[in-house]
């Protein structure tokens, strides 16, 4: 097999290894037939050239099984890469050097909700939205909510330090990381944090394997702080003329409106309509430009409402053609859900495009949009736009012109991406807010991280993963 990493030369999986692999795991869950491999060659990025086939494909049940298979692969220089529900959307979990993938769909279980420590201590297979629902009826609730809440795992969602749509108020999943278990890159287990509020022992090690997009450990058991859930909630769907008065309210709600909303997502009609053809859904999208989708909770009535009313009238002062108030879970739930599938719905209508992630600080997300329509208007591409606008960080989204041919398309792309890179940059931001850098924004990491930086992050890579082999090819090249 000839490796695609260009500085590290791995070995074929041959039929001894896999024999070896089938010793540690139930065979069962050791496969290599060409046609269940398929799946995991991909994730969510809709590229097709972002795609892999792994070798073999092996489903542990435990933390002593993958020491084992980590130390095996180290002996014969495979390459392993770690993956959880695969809705990755950077290409983090697509084995780009072939090798080994380690899938966690078998390590799903809810190990303890311990209610006196407010936590909870789960395997990474467990399906995100799946936490929430065993918590509900005690009260509790995790605030991590990304998009793919129903079908992501939250190792996944640790290692790429997932963001979402809460993340205003309730910041991202490294705020709730107490402590992990993991299987460092050459197959000792060790543990990091744990149920201590505080804790300055040493380095913070769980908060750099927050994020590692599956590069430096491979979580096995994480422990995740619950907060009391909220007894009120409300959404309001605010309709805006155009991209840029809606935009331009976003920043106003916290400043001028005193008011921390639980969420406030961007929806250009471009991406509400997409959302809603696919789900033949029916939101009044045809009057508006734009839509804001705010959402206010707290422990009583009173208090919410006066935020949303705070907030409803900022909007109505700043251009709103309309607000509506949902405050009951049915309205809410189709609304979220008209959000939740924008990116799903952009894939069926313009399969070849780049969902983006660029974030800019909150009080620069105004000046976003301007960029985005001049880009639009250079390279002769559409750029709808949709996301967490209240935390800065936005999901535009670049689409093949049609009458570009695929040559052309591919030789446009990599130009349209390094201009709106430069142009977040200079607005104080960057390339991914919460998606990651995975193998799609690799080659594009020096635009914004000087040489210092990556080498910084290549050292740490080096010693803790002498022989390259979890998940290389991700992030930056090790040289
Ligand atoms: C419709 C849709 C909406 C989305 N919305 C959001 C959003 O709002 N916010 C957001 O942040 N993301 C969002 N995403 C992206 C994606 O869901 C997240 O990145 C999620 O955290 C990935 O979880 P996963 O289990 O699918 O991981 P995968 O895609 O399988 O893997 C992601 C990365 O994590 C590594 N990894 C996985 N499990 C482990 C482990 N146990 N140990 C070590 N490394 C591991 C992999 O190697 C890979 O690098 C969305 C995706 C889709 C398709």
């Amino acid at each position: 097999m000839v490796s695609k990493s260009p500085f590290y030369k791995y070995n074929p999986v041959t039929q001894p290894i896999v024999d070896k692999l089938a010793q540690i795991v139930d065979p069962r869950f050791v496969i290599t037939d060409k046609e269940k491999l398929e799946p995991y060659s991909h994730d969510e990025v809709a590229d097709q050239g972002h795609s892999c086939m792994p070798e073999v494909v092996v489903k542990p049940r435990t933390a002593e099984e993958i020491s084992e298979i980590v130390k095996l692969a180290n002996r014969e220089k495979i390459p392993i890469t770690p993956r959880g529900a695969g809705s990755g959307l950077s290409g983090g979990a697509v084995p780009v050097c072939g090798g080994i993938v380690l899938s966690f769909e078998r390590m799903n279980q809810i190990l303890e909700i311990d209610e006196g420590n407010m936590m909870a201590v789960v395997e990474p297979g467990v399906v995100t939205n799946e936490i929430n629902n065993a918590i509900a009826s005690k009260g509790l609730f995790y605030a991590g909510y990304p998009m793919s809440v129903e079908t992501c795992f939250i190792g996944g969602n640790v290692a790429e330090n997932a963001g979402g749509g809460k993340a205003i108020k309730y910041g991202v999943t490294e705020r709730y990381i107490m402590g992990l278990e993991v299987v460092t890159p050459t197959g000792e287990i060790i543990n990091m944090g744990g149920k201590r509020v505080k804790d300055v022992t040493g380095y913070n090690l769980k908060q750099l394997m927050v994020g590692s997009e599956g590069t430096l450990g491979i979580i096995t058991k994480i422990i995740i702080k619950l907060l009391p859930l909220p007894k009120v909630k409300v959404d309001l769907l605010a309709l805006f003329p155009d991209a840029r008065s809606a935009i331009a309210v976003v920043p106003k709600i916290m400043t001028a409106g005193g008011v921390i909303p639980t969420a406030v997502e961007f929806m250009d009609q471009l991406s509400v309509r997409a959302s809603c053809d696919y789900l033949n859904e029916h939101l009044p999208y045809q009057k508006a430009g734009a839509m804001l989708l705010i959402e206010v909770d707290g422990n009583y009535e009173e208090v919410v409402q006066r935020d949303y009313d705070a907030v409803g009238e900022l909007c109505f002062k700043n251009g709103a053609i309309e607000v509506y108030v949902a405050d009951n879970y049915t309205t809410q739930e189709r609304i979220w859900s008209v959000r939740r599938n924008i990116a799903e719905a952009f894939k069926v209508v313009s399969p070849h495009q780049s969902l983006e992630d660029v974030v800019v600080p909150t009080a620069s997300i105004p000046d976003l949009i301007p960029e985005l329509e001049r880009i639009s208007k250079k390279f002769k591409v559409q750029v709808p736009c949709y996301g967490h606008a209240g935390d800065g960080n936005l999901h535009a989204t670049i689409v093949k012109d049609p009458d570009d041919s695929m040559d052309e398309w591919h030789k446009k792309l990599p130009e349209v991406l390094e201009d709106l890179y430069t142009a977040v940059k200079n607005l104080g931001g960057t390339i991914s807010g919460e998606h990651g850098i995975g193998s799609k924004r690799k080659d594009y990491m020096h635009l914004v991280a000087s040489e210092a930086e990556l080498e910084f992050m290549r050292k740490i890579k080096r010693a803790v993963d002498p022989n390259n082999i979890l998940n290389p090819g991700k992030i930056f090249d090790v040289i």
